[in-house]
């Protein structure tokens, strides 16, 4: 028998079981929804990005249906070829009102949006210049950009000013932040970067995956939310989280737009959405603009919710928003508190290195405009049982 090249692969996960780090899935066993059956357990759900309860929205449902009834289930082509239909240009302009730039792009997820945007449009002879913390997408797009990478620690923007400064007067920058970090919950230093950017004429770029739908006037992002209309020359978007279907976007000047057109890989070399996921997002923005109060439910659970966590002691760490870490440290103690509590009767994920350093694992929540406060109330008592049971309360 030919031996197995790959054995190399069974080694690591071995290695990763001794370690604690190995993760079996959670399997949903219906829709995404604040409280919903996963591995045929009933639990109220703390770990999706469904920020709005729009996975299931019944507009949201209804014209994905229409568009497949209408358009099929593919576009058949990438976007310079032949897969550029009629609805994914309305979704573009439909989200260029939104934003308020003069266009958008919107390519298949959010993380091709951020790699495909920033291997595109530095090379060789730039810098990037980016937050500890940002997002992989951000990094790997980096990379494939070749371009000199720069890092800042987490949220200072005097370090990236310092960076900035050094560098030779006419050297092309690309100054870079989530608007809100996935692990934390907190807002990047997007004014004060900003402040260093219009200094140095660096391009200032924002990733608002986890803002959209979120932070903003109806959810229009972190630039909205500071107002910084005007001062940030790329910003990326999701579709895949409060927007409840899947995709990213990049919204700025019409020149940028019409540059990643021809230059970035993800559109140039990967087909488009299927018309349902186009019909689905064009809803999305309606229900943005037509139920903010899904919004305000948003924010009231945020602060009902994590008060409570706080109330009782956790180390809750600097979130600003939806997006509350409980932080244990060590990462067995981290996944014991997610699978205890799963047992309980409550899904927030464990997370630990490599997506957080490796003394900051733990387990983080989500609160969504759909859930109760009774099954906030509800999953703050296994909170409390188990934090108690495990010592870190
Ligand atoms: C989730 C996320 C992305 C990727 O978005 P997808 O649409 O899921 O591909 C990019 N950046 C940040 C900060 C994210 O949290």
């Amino acid at each position: 028998m030919r031996p197995d090249p790959l054995r190399f692969l069974s080694d690591e996960l071995d290695s990763l079981k001794e370690q604690g780090l190995y993760r079996r899935l959670r399997v949903l066993d219906g829709e995404q929804k604040a409280h919903t059956s996963i591995d045929h357990q009933s639990v109220v759900n703390l770990s999706s990005n469904n920020y709005l309860g729009l996975t299931t929205h019944p507009k949201l449902r209804e014209r994905a249906l229409e568009a497949t009834r209408t358009l099929g289930v593919g576009s058949g082509s990438v976007r310079p070829i032949a897969g550029t239909m009629r609805i994914h240009m309305e979704l573009e302009r439909k989200l260029a009102e939104f934003k308020r730039t003069e266009a958008t792009v919107v390519f298949q997820s959010g993380f091709a949006a951020n790699a495909g945007t920033v291997s595109s449009i530095l090379g060789n002879d730039d810098v990037i210049v980016s937050d500890e913390l940002n997002h992989a997408s951000i990094i790997d797009g980096a990379r494939l950009s070749r371009a000199t990478i720069k890092v800042f620690p987490h949220r200072d923007a005097d370090a990236a000013r310092t960076i900035v400064a050094a560098l030779p007067r006419d050297t092309r920058t690309l100054l870079i932040t989530d608007g809100v970090f996935s692990m934390d919950g907190d807002l990047g230093a997007l004014p004060e970067l900003c402040d260093v950017a219009d200094e140095f004429g660096c391009v200032m770029m924002v990733d608002d995956a986890h803002a959209s739908g979120v932070f903003g006037k109806n959810g229009r992002g972190t630039v909205d939310h500071f107002g910084l209309h005007g001062r940030v020359d790329v910003q990326v978007g999701t579709l895949s989280k409060a927007i409840g279907a899947l995709g990213g976007y990049v919204a700025g000047s019409k020149a940028l737009i019409e540059f990643l057109y021809h230059r970035a890989r993800p559109f140039l070399f990967s087909t488009s959405h299927p018309p349902a996921v186009a019909a689905a997002c064009l809803a999305a923005i309606d229900v943005l603009e037509t139920e903010p109060e899904l919004i305000d439910r948003l924010w009231d659970n945020t602060r009902f919710f994590k008060s409570g966590l706080q109330a009782l002691g956790f180390n809750t760490g600097l979130s600003d928003g939806p997006i509350t870490p409980v932080i244990v440290g060590d990462a067995a103690r981290a996944m014991q508190l997610s699978d205890d509590l799963f047992r309980e009767g409550v899904f927030a994920q464990g997370i630990g290195f490599p997506t957080v350093p490796r003394d900051k694992a733990r387990v983080r929540t989500i609160v969504t405009a759909t859930h109760t406060h009774d099954e906030l109330r509800f999953a703050l008592d296994c909170f409390a049982k188990v934090g108690r049971t495990l010592d870190l309360i």
